[in-house]
This record gives structure tokens, sequence and C-alpha cells, in this order.
């Protein structure tokens, strides 16, 4: 099996690195540190990456693709993750939210929606968790309820990622009784400036702008929203979940991170240098398992436990790596990009930060384990 790039894919790298490294400023750790304007600026570098037909490549031409490899695809991916992701939280539209509209959606969802995540302008929200549903996500207890050709919105959502600047979302809320659990639920594509609508933050360490509440008090949403058929929001969330557990090249950046701590002059005594040898050949094991559900995609397959799986392996290596750089760096691994004496610019510090969330976020880590056992290995359900 050739696992190596084409040619044509390794040259598109070393120009979208080019691009990368010409307009990323050197305190550049994606959008939630620095200065405010790094938001416009990742919009900006994302249209342009888009005007190129660099950001959604895999993508049918008809909604602004290329009709590319997924594997071109990867090569995006994991260059965008290797430099703190660029595009802010738009990849969340190419990852996952595009492909569940392609999927799912009706034609005019797709014509309406699909174009302007093509084109690098758009940022929507992931509206799934609530204060008593997070891994019980049919808990969720947001309530829809039809009323002719309007679906009427009221309950609460957290934990939502960019949702103080999405200007859409995709809500999943309960359309029947609670008894129904799976069943009973819906999924909706909104508009974010809706009536009724309102986003608070929630300060975190993990930065401004980064998590917040959104509450629905009498929001009315168009029948036509619905993103495949009521009553089947569960299927059509758990694919995007799906979809959404692979769609970040993580190996990308635990591999930059690992470079950066081989280069300092701590990695020269004997014990870190193992350290970092298996955190490599572990970084490329995480690259190996991302690849085979790469395959999956290209054969038209919607990964499950195989997402799960990667997943797993990709966050506990991060966790692995940020501890390696508490020992090696001692309290200079928390000094952040403010500080002109941060390492590497602050890199080392804001991976070191996010290496928890990696085993909540997209489903907890207890819960990924859970898909693995029953869907990957047939185990029964205990409880
Ligand atoms: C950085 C970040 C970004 C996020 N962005 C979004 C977003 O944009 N949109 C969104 O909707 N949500 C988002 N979330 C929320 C995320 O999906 C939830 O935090 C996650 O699903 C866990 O739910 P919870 O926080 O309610 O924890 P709980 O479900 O209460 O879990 C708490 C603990 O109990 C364990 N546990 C729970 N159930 C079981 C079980 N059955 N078996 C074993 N252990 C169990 C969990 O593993 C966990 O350790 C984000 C979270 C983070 C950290």
């Amino acid at each position: 099996m050739n696992l190596d790039f084409s040619a044509e894919q390794e040259e598109f790298r070393a120009e979208l690195r080019e691009l990368l490294d010409d307009r990323l400023p050197d305190d550049w750790v994606g959008i939630f540190h620095g200065p405010d304007e790094y938001l416009e600026l990742s919009f900006e570098i994302t249209r342009e990456m888009a005007s190129r037909g660099w950001l959604t490549q895999a993508w049918p031409e008809e909604y602004g693709g290329r009709d590319a490899s997924n594997w071109s695809q990867v090569v995006f991916q994991e260059e965008a993750w290797a430099y703190f992701e660029p595009r802010g939280g738009q990849y969340m539209g190419v990852n996952w939210i595009g492909p569940a509209i392609m999927r799912f959606g009706t034609e005019e969802q797709r014509s309406r929606f699909l174009p302007r995540i093509a084109a690098g302008d758009v940022q929507w929200a992931q509206l799934f968790s609530e204060p008593g549903a997070g891994s019980d996500l049919a808990n969720l207890r947001t309530k829809a309820t039809r009323v002719g050709d309007q679906y009427i919105v009221n309950g609460e959502k957290i934990w939502t990622s960019y949702g103080d600047f999405a200007e859409h979302g995709v809500l999943l809320a309960r359309s029947k009784s609670a008894s129904e659990r799976h069943s009973g639920l819906v999924v909706l594509l909104i508009d974010m400036s809706t009536p009724g609508i309102e986003v608070r933050p929630i300060g975190t360490p993990l930065g401004k702008h980064k998590l917040n509440s959104v509450a629905f008090t009498d929001v009315v949403v168009s029948a036509d929203s619905v993103l495949g058929t009521d009553g089947d929001g569960w299927r059509v969330a758990m694919a995007a979940l799906a979809f959404e557990r692979v769609g970040v090249a993580r190996y990308a950046r635990s591999t930059r991170v690992l470079g950066e701590l081989e280069r300092l002059p701590e990695a020269g005594r004997p014990e870190h240098q193992l350290e970092i040898a298996e955190a490599l050949a572990s970084a490329r094991v995480a690259e190996l398992m991302s690849y085979l559900v790469v395959d999956l995609k290209e054969r038209g397959e919607v990964p499950t436990w195989e997402g799960s799986a990667a997943r797993v392996h990709n966050v506990l290596l991060e966790q692995r790596i940020a501890a390696l750089a508490d020992r090696m760096l001692g309290p200079m691994a928390m000094v952040d990009s403010h500080d002109p004496a941060a390492v590497e610019g602050g890199e080392i510090e804001d991976f070191v930060r996010l290496a928890p969330t990696g085993t909540v976020a997209a489903g907890a880590y207890e819960i990924q384990m859970g898909i693995i056992a029953q869907r990957g290995l047939g185990l029964e359900r205990i409880r």
C-alpha cells in the first residue's frame, strides 16, 4: 500500500504553507489568542484560500468544490490544523456541516448554504449540548413545536463554540414527546439573528468568543429549515457528529509541536529523547488511523467507530505531548503568546492549555470508548 501523497498534492502543500507563512502573524495561535482583528484576519485568509479553490476541493463542482479526492482535502486539513487553524471556526462548515447538508439536505438547502461555506464566508454554530444533555444528548429538552408551516423553538443550549459571531446554527431539538427520546428529534438549520435568540459568552480559559450559551424564546423557524425529516433528527445528528470526529487532522499539530519540543535544548536529555521518540511513533499511528477513516469516506461510507478510534488515539496523544512539554519546560510551558518570552510564540502554551478539552469535546472519551465497544467490537451495552 502506498501512503505517499502525489507530487501534485505535495506541490499544493508547499503553496499552502507559503501562503500561511506569509499571511499569518508571528504570534498567531488561532483566533482566540491575540487582538480582535485576528478574527477578521481569519475571514480574509479563508476567503483568499477559497478563491484559490482550496477550501472544499473534495466537494462536487456544483456546490463550489473541485470534485477532487478526499486526500487533497486531507493535505489542506493537515496544514490548516498544524498552523493553528487559520480558518478559525469555519473549519466546522467544511468538515461536517457542509457534508451533513450535502447528505440530508433538500436541493434548495444545498444550493443556499453550500456555496457560501465553499466561499469561506460564513460561520456556523453547533447547537446540540444542553445543561442536562451532553453525553446523554437524547435527554435534550429544547422544544421545536410544529405550528402550521413553522416551528416555535424554546429552550437553552450550552457550550456553543463560535456562537457569538455565527450567522447560522444547526439545532437539535425535541419535536415530539420526551418519552420517544431518539425518535422524537428534529434538526433545524437556523438563522442566528432570528428574534428570540440570545447568545451569552461563557468565560473559560479557552479564550474570548469560544464558548457560549444560547437561549431560545419563542423563536419562529420555517418548516423548510428541517434537515432530513422530522423525527429522524437523531440519525442526522449522529452522522454529523461522525463527520465532526474525523474532520480535524489533530496529529498534524501534534507532530508540529513535537518537532518544536525536539529543537529545545532540554530535548538532549536522555529521558526526554526516549519520550519524544515514542510520541513521534504514536503520532504516526494517529495519522494512519485517521487515514483509515479518510479511506472510508473516499469510498462513500460514513465512519462510526473508526472515527471514534482515531479520535481517541489523537486526543490521548495530545495529552501525552502536553504532559511531556510540562516536564521539559516547567512553568515556561504556560507562558502565552502575549509574552515575548513564550516558547515558539506561544504555540506550546496553547497546545498544553487546550489538550484536556479533547477528551470532552465532540463526545467525551468514555462515550467514544462505548461506541468502539458496541459498534466496533459488537459488545453489549451493560447499562
Ligand atoms: C472545547 C469544547 C467545545 C465544545 N463545543 C460545542 C459546540 O460547539 N456545540 C455543542 O453542542 N457542544 C459543544 N461542546 C460540548 C460537548 O459536546 C460536551 O461537553 C460533551 O458532549 C460532554 O457533555 P457534558 O459536558 O454535559 O458532560 P457530561 O455528559 O455530564 O459528562 C461528564 C463526565 O461523565 C462521563 N460520562 C457521562 N456519561 C457517561 C457514560 N454513559 N458512561 C461513562 N461515562 C460517562 C463523561 O465521560 C464525562 O467524563 C463543547 C465542549 C468543549 C470542551
